[in-house]
């Protein structure tokens, strides 16, 4: 093959779509490989999924350029973002503009992603195998890397692209090193029923000591949870029974316990401050919608760590997606950047192609690597540190965040 491509997930699944829709990689031989069975749904299933992921406007392009987009099956738009913390109730709000016809984000469920792209994807050339798990891989400097899979079959490929998920084989085989390291924190996941509201199209995210709980609008009568907590509260979590989960997501919504009385007193008076100098105003106090039940079978949970992969490339062979760089959920970004990877690596080989370079060249596949890391650590070094930054309810940092938040809420050029 020219490219194999391991990992069917939602970042492998448009890595090749999207090389499958070029005209330069018309003549190549393509390959995608995936362990699991094929996602490809015809109708909207009944029952929502818990797994889901807030695309952002960047990820809308990427597939809309291979018609993808149109193709899921079931969407929600995000008009308003509230973010707010239980230690002092100072919160941000952003809104979509109007006019612009752009939302903050859309949620989507992820095996109807999954499907969208699948189903552009079974109009390309591209080859793919589903229930074909790579057991190793041979690799031999600048010999082309073979894929042994588990059922014996032995494959050649001139440029590999691994988007094999957080714990990727070919990372590992490659003996690419990582910085990582566990949160210590579990998000546990559902699908709830809110008390309906005329339009549900507010993601909501509160900030507790043990790590931000949030609603993402799936419908007007449906949002998805995704609660960080400590790892053996989500095992509690876990096995207490439906009422009693909804009555303690609607606590940790609403409970004041955790606020700081010294840092209310001073932002109130901040408030007033921006207000009357004509500094700024800042936004109204909203409650999100009640919970008023679970989705049975919904409830899962998945312990969370930073994951960065060291070099993203090496002779003949690229990572991407969460092979390469994993997130907390927090800023809902970690799919976003896998697919922001798709469209820098794309773009490159298509560069290569046009260049007549060969595909798997190291310094081919270096300028995807710089591109890459100019936009992943960043990122990962933000919501690393807001992470740490809101997960505690030390009384100077309570501080130093709301008044930071506050101005940032306020002063329209700041926020
Ligand atoms: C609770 C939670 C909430 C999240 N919310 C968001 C959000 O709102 N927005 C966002 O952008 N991101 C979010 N994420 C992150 C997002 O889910 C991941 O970044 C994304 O799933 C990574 O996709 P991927 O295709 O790179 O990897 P994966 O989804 O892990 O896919 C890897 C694929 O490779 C296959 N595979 C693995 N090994 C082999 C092998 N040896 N042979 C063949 N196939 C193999 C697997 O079967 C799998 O299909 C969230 C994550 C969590 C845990």
């Amino acid at each position: 093959y020219d490219i194999v491509i391991t990992g069917g997930g939602m970042v492998g699944s448009a890595m090749a779509a999207s090389l499958g829709h070029s005209k330069l990689f018309e003549e190549k031989r393509i390959l995608l490989l995936e362990s699991g069975p094929k996602v490809l749904l015809d109708k909207t299933p009944d029952k929502y999924s818990s797994q889901v992921c807030s695309l952002s406007g960047a990820t809308k392009d990427l597939l809309n350029s291979f018609c993808a987009w149109d193709k899921i099956l079931r969407l929600q738009p995000v008009k308003h973002m509230r973010i707010w913390d239980s230690c002092s109730d100072v919160g941000i709000t952003f809104n979509h503009k109007p006019d612009s016809g752009e939302y903050l984000a859309h949620v989507a469920e992820n095996n109807l992603i999954v499907s969208a792209i699948v189903n552009r994807l079974l109009e390309t050339k591209v080859e793919i195998r589903y229930k074909a798990k790579v057991k190793s891989y041979i690799l031999n400097g600048g010999d082309d890397p073979k894929i042994v899979l588990d059922d014996g079959d032995v494959l050649k490929a001139k440029l590999l692209i691994g988007a094999d998920g957080v714990n990727s084989l070919l990372r590992k085989s490659c003996n690419i090193s990582t910085v990582a390291w566990p949160y210590q924190q579990t998000a546990v996941v559902s699908v709830v029923h809110i008390f309906e509201v005329l339009n549900n199209n507010t993601a909501w995210q509160r900030f507790l000591p043990t790590g931000p709980i949030a609603l993402l609008p799936l419908s007007n009568q449906f949002s998805c949870l995704i609660w960080t907590t400590t790892p053996s509260e989500a095992k509690r979590l876990l096995s207490i029974g439906a009422e009693d989960f909804v009555s303690e997501v609607n606590t940790a919504y609403l409970c004041e316990k955790d606020s700081n009385e010294f840092t209310a007193r001073l932002t109130s008076c901040v408030k007033q401050f921006l207000s009357t100098t004509g500094l700024g105003q800042c936004s109204v106090k909203q409650l999100p919608p009640k919970v008023v039940g679970v989705d049975e079978g919904s409830r899962k949970s998945f312990p969370l760590t930073l994951c960065h992969s060291n070099y993203y490339v090496k002779n003949k062979i690229a990572l991407i997606g969460d092979a390469a760089h994993r997130v907390h959920p927090l800023s809902g970004q970690g799919v976003n950047l896998g697919f922001g990877d798709v469209i820098s690596l794309a773009k490159v080989l298509e560069e290569a192609v046009l260049r007549g370079e060969e595909l798997g060249n190291i310094r081919t596949l270096a300028r995807y690597e710089t591109d890459r890391q100019r936009s992943v650590l960043p990122m990962m070094a933000t919501i690393d540190f807001l992470n740490r930054f809101y997960s505690n309810d030390l009384s100077p940092l309570v501080l130093m965040r709301s008044l930071g938040c506050q101005v940032a809420d306020a002063v329209p050029f700041i926020k």
